[in-house]
């Protein structure tokens, strides 16, 4: 499918898969950071308000896929550059001066009545988002671009599967506070250390399996042979293959076999499978629809 093929859906969502519901446009939001909060030693809670947030943010149940995009101050201007929209849905720079620098993020809540949209961060050292994350205070300004759609998760699934690192660790924690009545979530999470785990409230009716994995000396993102890798094929796998999803995101290369192992090792179909590299370790601003699997040639 065409990322710009413009789908409508809406919810619950019964179908078995994933569905997009495209909204009608892009709505661009300058906020202000109001507050950060230390979730762990590296995470962080940015939470961000505007007046544009009186009008609503699109944030809809069971859509932990759904991501916005980020633009940041580049360091040596301390200037975001970002798009305006000229026209029916037609956009350009906001500035000649210097590039866009944007990143994908995941909502991890919104409050109308506070006017306040969260994001969780991982901290590194590593780029731009990292940094600024790591240092961002109240006043600090940010342009955030989006969603696109709304990613619908299949509701009427017994068994869910919820894997990833700790840049997926928004939408894991979304996925498990947002799920169907009913639904038993096995969640697997590549963390650091201990120090990394997070509180995870399941929505009532829900019961969560969850498992750190930590990472300790391994560098983040290790791929094949990964100890996230391993830890998945030591999950007891449902009797009935067919009653299962699985929502599996993180570094690149780490999803590969994962994802190899859930199509050929366990035969899922590609209906039941929501997998997505989230970053590619020594790139960039790696765009996750650049994505390729094996079976997807
Ligand atoms: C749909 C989607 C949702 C996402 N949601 C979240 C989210 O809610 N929270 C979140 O923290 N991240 C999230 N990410 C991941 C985030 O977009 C990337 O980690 C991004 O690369 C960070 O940008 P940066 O400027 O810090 O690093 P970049 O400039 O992109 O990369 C610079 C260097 O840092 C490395 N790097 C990037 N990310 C990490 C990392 N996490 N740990 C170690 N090294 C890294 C790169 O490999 C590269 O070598 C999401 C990504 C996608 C596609």
């Amino acid at each position: 499918m065409s990322i710009n093929t413009r789908r409508t859906f809406e919810g619950p969502n019964r179908t078995g898969e994933q569905q997009l519901n495209f909204l009608p446009r892009i709505a661009r939001r300058d906020l202000d950071v109001v507050r950060a909060e230390e979730i762990t030693p590296r995470y962080r809670r940015i939470v961000l308000t505007g007046d544009v947030l009186a009008e609503g943010y699109p944030l809809v149940r069971f859509a932990c896929n759904d991501h916005i995009k980020v633009y940041f101050p580049d360091p040596q201007t301390e200037k975001i550059v970002a798009y305006r929209e000229i026209g029916n849905d037609e956009w350009e720079l906001d500035s000649v001066d210097g590039e866009p620098i944007r990143r994908d993020y995941t909502p991890r809540a919104f409050n109308l009545e506070a006017r306040e949209l969260t994001i969780d961060f991982v901290i590194h050292e590593h780029g731009v988002a990292g940094l600024w994350a790591r240092r961002a205070k109240p006043g600090d300004e940010i342009v955030v671009m989006g969603p696109r759609a709304n990613w619908l998760l299949p509701e009427n699934y017994t068994h869910y599967w919820a894997v990833g690192d700790e840049t997926a660790l928004p939408a894991i924690s979304r996925l498990i506070e947002e799920a169907p009545e009913g639904a038993h979530i096995t969640a697997v999470v590549e963390i650091a250390d201990a120090a990394e785990e997070q509180q995870i409230i399941p929505a009532p009716g829900v019961s969560v399996d969850l498992h750190w994995v930590h990472r300790d000396t391994d560098p983040v993102g290790r791929g094949h042979g990964s100890a996230l890798e391993t830890a998945i094929r030591g999950v007891e796998v449902p009797a009935d293959t067919s009653d299962l999803y699985v929502f599996a995101a993180g570094e690149a290369g780490a999803m590969k076999p994962i994802r190899r192992y859930l199509r050929r090792e366990l035969d899922l179909p590609k209906r039941q499978l929501a997998v997505d590299g989230y970053w590619k370790r020594g790139v960039a601003d790696h765009d996750h629809h650049t994505n390729t699997f094996d079976d997807e040639h």
